[in-house]
C-alpha cells in the first residue's frame, strides 16, 4: 500500500491545499527518509498549532511562504515564528 499523509485527519490543513499540491506533499513524504521523518503525533501537534495561527492561509505559511505540511514532516522541522 503506498504511504500517504494519514496523520492529519482531525484538522483541515491537508484538505485546504489543492489536490495537486496534496499530492506532490506525500510523494515528498515517501521521499524523505524514514529517520528524518517527524512522528504522526508530532506532525499532528504541529498542524493543530498551525490550524489556529493566524499566518496560516489555506495551508500555507504566510511568515515563511512554504506549504506549513512541508515543514512540519520534517523531524527537524522548525516554525519561523516559533510557535512549534
Ligand atoms: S507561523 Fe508557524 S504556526 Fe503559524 S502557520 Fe507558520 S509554521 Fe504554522
Amino acid at each position: 500500500m503506498e504511504e500517504k499523509l494519514t496523520f492529519c485527519r482531525q484538522c483541515e490543513i491537508l484538505n485546504q491545499l489543492p489536490k495537486d499540491v496534496l499530492e506532490y506533499t506525500n510523494k515528498l513524504y515517501r521521499l524523505l527518509d524514514k529517520k528524518d521523518r517527524a512522528t504522526d503525533s508530532l506532525i499532528s501537534k504541529r498542524l493543530d498549532i498551525c490550524e489556529g495561527c493566524e499566518k496560516n492561509t489555506a495551508g500555507t505559511c504566510q511568515s515563511c511562504g512554504c506549504y506549513v505540511a512541508f515543514r512540519a514532516m520534517k523531524k527537524d522541522g522548525s516554525c519561523p515564528q516559533k510557535k512549534w
